[in-house]
């Protein structure tokens, strides 16, 4: 198989902070956005990328022969009319004999592991992949969620999408000759090939925490560019292994009790938003694991389960903040009960203190767990962090001052104390 990256340059940019410059010759800390995606390319197994460029063509040609041969081959393409994204994507397609393409938008700042995703989009065997994050602007975005049984929701932004978890697409995707050939009728990768994939059951997403933002408005760049200064680009744009904040669900984000098995009554506790926005804009990837033995007991189904999710992620965007995964264990291991489900009744790794959990958001997301911190109200969630190598923040009413362990009482000020600890 031979991969090769598309860069889409775009169209004219007229949401753009300098409508004059190609969108490729924005620089972010001194650098333009085009060099950032070569240097995206330079871990991974692709060594040519292909430049679809129409508006300010000669601009982006001069960059990129500029920038030619520092990491990888590059070759612009003149496209004469601008007719959506697909027909850009076939454009290039006719330009080489790659099997398979890289789709990078041209306005968005990256640094996230590209051959991670091209391995797992391989090893799914579907047709088309597509990079999901949580979204800074959930109601400007499509929405594009991996369900538990790893089939993908896209929803369009004109739809209510109050039942799906807040994550969209972050403008990489990658696809192969031949499902471009069967898409190749649609208009926009983004809009119209990831309903369509999706309904196929054809769409592999891959979540991501690392950094990818669109810069295409004038606030997006300035926010990028604060995000560089800030440090918060190098931290969660760090390829090598990274620090995490692990947070438990229940009795760290929203009470304990009463437990939720529907997203009706949900509600966070206080000053979590806010401390989990620290995290957010600090860069550090934020991880939830959570035990819902509610699964398993017939409580309430994977469906009721994703809206209480969704009703989190919601309550925590009207504040600026989210979550970068969620990750849970649906079993429970005493079987015997009315009403419960009986494939879900089993003993399994994957339930706090055993640490799979822990082991798959590594690999996910390239955390270093030595360095990681975990915030939990539970023997269960101790035992999980130090389990996983990882330094244990307890939520506890009930914290002795001459507690050994970082105590608290306020789920807050633990998530900001996990803050510190991952952050030094
Ligand atoms: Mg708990
Ligand atoms: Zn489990």
């Amino acid at each position: 198989m031979k991969a090769v990256a598309v860069v889409l340059a775009g169209g004219k940019g007229t949401r753009s902070a300098d409508p004059g410059r190609a969108k490729l010759a924005q620089e972010v800390a001194g650098e333009s956005l085009m060099a950032w995606h070569l240097r995206l390319l330079e871990p991974s197994e692709i060594d040519e990328a292909l430049v679809v460029a129409g508006h300010l063509g000669d601009q982006v040609q001069e960059l990129c022969d500029d920038l030619a041969s520092e990491v990888a081959a590059v070759r612009v393409i003149h496209e004469e009319r601008q007719e959506g994204t697909v027909a850009a994507l076939r454009l290039a397609a006719e330009h080489t004999d790659a099997d398979e393409f890289l789709v990078i938008l041209g306005d968005i700042l990256m640094a996230m592991p590209v051959q991670h995703l091209l391995d797992d989009w391989r090893a799914s065997g579907v047709g088309v992949a597509v990079v999901v994050h949580p979204s800074t602007h959930p109601e400007d975005s499509d929405a594009a969620f991996s369900s538990h049984d790893g089939r993908v929701l896209v929803v369009p932004k004109s739809e209510s999408r109050d039942h799906v978890p807040n994550m969209s697409s972050a403008g990489l995707f990658a696809i192969t000759r031949d499902a471009l050939s069967r898409y190749g009728h649609l208009r926009d990768v983004g809009s119209d090939i990831l309903p369509q994939a999706a309904r196929e059951g054809d769409l592999f997403a891959f979540v991501s925490s690392h950094y990818l933002k669109d810069t295409g408005t004038p606030d997006r760049l300035v926010s990028a560019r604060a995000d560089v200064d800030s440090g918060a680009f190098a931290r969660r744009g760090q390829l090598t292994a990274r620090p995490g904040l692990f947070l438990d669900r229940d009795g760290v984000i929203n009470p304990a009790e009463p437990e939720f098995y529907g997203p009706e009554g949900y509600v966070l506790l206080p000053g979590v938003a806010a401390a989990i926005r620290e995290a957010n804009r600090a860069g550090v990837p934020v991880i939830v694991v959570t035990n819902q033995p509610g699964l398993a007991k017939g409580f309430m189904s994977f469906e009721d389960h994703q809206r209480v999710r969704a009703r989190m992620d919601r309550l925590l965007g009207a504040e600026g903040a989210f979550v970068d995964d969620y990750l849970f264990c649906p079993h429970h291991p005493d079987s015997g009960f009315v009403g419960e489900v009986p494939e879900l009744k089993r003993s399994c790794e994957c339930r706090k203190p055993d640490i799979d959990l822990a082991r798959v958001a590594a690999s996910r997301h390239h955390i270093d767990l030595g360095r990681s911190a975990m915030v939990g109200d539970t023997d269960r969630d101790r035992g999980f962090a130090r389990g996983a190598g990882m330094r244990f923040v307890h939520v506890s009413a009930l914290c002795d001052v001459d507690d050994a362990e970082d105590c608290y009482p306020v789920a807050a000020d633990a998530i900001r104390r996990g803050i510190e600890v991952v952050r030094c």
